[in-house]
């Protein structure tokens, strides 16, 4: 009897000691529709042993399982082909092929799309929403870009900050990537691959009408390469669809409605930037602590990753200073009005997120 009770008391603090040492919350990505569009979590940009990956193609649809997201495409680069001897495939859809079969069973769309690998430039280059990975097997570096376009393909450039083909990290367009633009053959521009953020190709991305893209260019393992256990997440394109369909998100791209989430920073145009914070952050509560004038707020951050915000309100904080992050969860913070407002908008500068290089949005709450 005694060695029962022991053993309910030690099963009761070893689950106690687990809940208190847990300090993941999950890994799932979370951000909120927006009105009027469902927000899509996507990583448009992923290698397997079909290219030069080192994992089969599941693994890459439960990791993006694992990370709640919505869409993932398997993006092997069509010319270079490292595990070829050990995996012949001719056939270049196998990888799509066997990520649709694994996602059959759960709730990813799986995109088809391709890696056109070349010299600068054009440099690489995603198409996805592609029919036929093996016709565009073209050596001619702007023929592939037409066949991938006659497929209907979305096609983005990748890296164009990558330092193997620009030395000093900046982006910059060249003429082919010009004439690319013109002849609707270029729609997207990675602003973030992996672990970098590129200012230059977001400004090249506003000045010339492309898609605001991040992708993980995943080789290896996502919990490996962004420190899942220590909290990190890949960086996802966050895409502003009308349905969670196919369709839908190949309209959503070409219509440039997408914010990418990488490290705490989101980037975005203003358009869907503004309205993703303000439904990212909720007013739960607002009232005046005994018979004083300090308002006390309790706001809650929907999201899976703090939001660091600069007090534009016009009023002194209490318990804050001008600067403060939200934590994801509720979040109370205290406002001097100097009087008992019956109507208050609070405005905050929204500093972990940009809709131009060193640009931040002003965003709104209202709390009474
Ligand atoms: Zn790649």
């Amino acid at each position: 009897m005694f060695r029962f009770f022991s053993f309910c008391l030690l099963f009761i603090s070893n689950t106690l000691f687990a809940q208190e040492h847990s300090h993941i919350i999950g890994r799932k990505i979370i951000y909120p529709d927006i009105p009027g569009y469902k927000t899509l979590k996507t990583d448009l940009h992923q290698h397997t042993v079909f290219s030069d990956g080192s994992v089969w193609p599941d693994i890459r649809v439960m990791e993006a399982l694992m990370d709640g997201l919505d869409v993932i495409s398997l993006t092997e680069h069509l010319e270079y082909q490292p595990h070829k001897t050990d995996i012949p495939h001719p056939d270049r859809n196998r990888s799509y092929a066997l990520a649709l079969e694994e996602a059959k069973k759960h709730d990813l769309i799986i995109v088809r799309g391709s890696e056109i690998t070349r010299k600068m430039p054009p440099g690489h280059n995603n198409a996805v929403f592609i029919k036929d990975a093996n016709g565009l097997l073209i050596t001619d570096s702007v023929e592939v870009f037409r066949a991938a376009r006659a497929q209907g393909a979305f096609i983005f450039w990748n890296h164009p900050n990558w330092t193997a083909q620009r030395k000093d990290g900046i982006a910059r367009l060249t003429d082919m990537h010009k004439m690319l633009i013109k002849e609707n053959l270029l729609h997207g521009i990675e602003v973030v691959n992996d672990d970098t953020y590129s200012e230059e190709a977001l400004q090249i991305a506003l000045d010339n009408n492309l898609t605001i893209m991040g992708t993980s260019d995943i080789h290896k393992l996502i919990d490996w390469d962004f420190k899942i256990n220590e909290g990190g997440h890949r960086p996802v394109t966050l895409v502003f669809a009308k349905e969670r369909t196919e369709e839908s998100i190949k309209e959503a791209l070409f219509e440039h409605r997408t914010v990418v989430y990488y490290k705490d920073l989101l980037i975005g145009r203003e358009p869907y930037l503004v309205p993703l914070l303000q439904a990212s952050i909720s007013v739960k509560s607002a009232s005046y602590t005994g018979k004083t004038d300090v308002l006390k707020i309790v706001l809650v951050n929907g999201t899976n990753s703090p939001i660091l915000l600069s007090n534009k309100s016009g009023f002194t904080m209490h318990s804050n200073y001008d600067v403060l992050t939200l934590q994801p969860g509720e979040n109370t913070i205290e406002v001097k009005t100097l009087e008992r407002l019956k109507e208050l908008n609070l405005n905050f500068e929204v500093l972990s997120a940009v809709y131009a290089p060193g640009k931040h949005p002003v965003v709104g709450w209202k709390v009474l």
